[in-house]
């Protein structure tokens, strides 16, 4: 099993990527290639930087001094880091109560014949699925096209939920570093 775990960018605290207050991972690393996607520099696996999943679940835990309600994980494509993003989400479920929302390039279908899948899936909250399709684009209710599936895997949330989250945001960090972030960062 796989102990590192690629990743693009962590963000401790972001309105604009789920329901609520939360931290934000995005893995680096997506074979997928849609069309448009907003996200090209977390594609290549040789990007962004190594992490072990032990590091990043404690990088969210500390987060809720910000008062997070949850984090989301996103990229790049999370299920092409499988075991790592199962071992960080594990961790992260059994030493809180955060919830947990994932967004996936891979279809529902897809992902339900992905091989221990179920070690992974029975930590998610809110799972969105499916390929980004720029010709469907409709950027609002954390869905970027409307092919793109939502899976509540829980009670803790609901469409309603989903809808209410604002489409994008603008994070500036303390070194000046601007980050872009939500389903509609584009037309900001
Ligand atoms: S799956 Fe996501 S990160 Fe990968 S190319 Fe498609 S939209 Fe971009």
């Amino acid at each position: 099993m796989s102990k590192v775990l690629r990743l693009h960018h962590f963000e401790p605290a972001s309105r604009a990527n789920g329901p609520g207050l939360r931290a934000v991972i995005w893995v680096q690393g997506c074979t997928l290639g849609c069309p448009g996607c907003f996200n090209p520099l977390t594609h290549p696996r040789k990007g962004g930087f190594d992490c072990d999943p032990d590091t990043a679940a404690q990088w969210v835990l500390d987060a809720r001094q910000h008062g997070i309600e949850g984090v989301t994980i996103s990229g790049g494509e999370p299920l092409q880091q499988l075991a790592s993003v199962t071992r960080l989400v594990k961790l992260i479920k059994e030493n809180s109560d955060l919830s947990v929302l994932l967004f996936s390039g891979f279809s529902w279908e897809e992902i339900q014949k992905i091989p221990r899948i179920d070690a992974l899936l029975t930590h998610i909250d809110v799972l969105l699925a499916g390929r980004y399709r720029q010709e469907e684009r409709v950027a609002s209710g954390l869905l970027g096209s409307a092919n793109k599936t939502v899976h509540l895997l829980t009670p803790r949330y609901t469409l309603a939920d989903l809808l209410a989250v604002p489409e994008a945001e603008i994070t500036i960090a303390p070194d000046g570093e601007i980050h872009l972030s939500g389903i509609n960062p584009l037309e900001m």
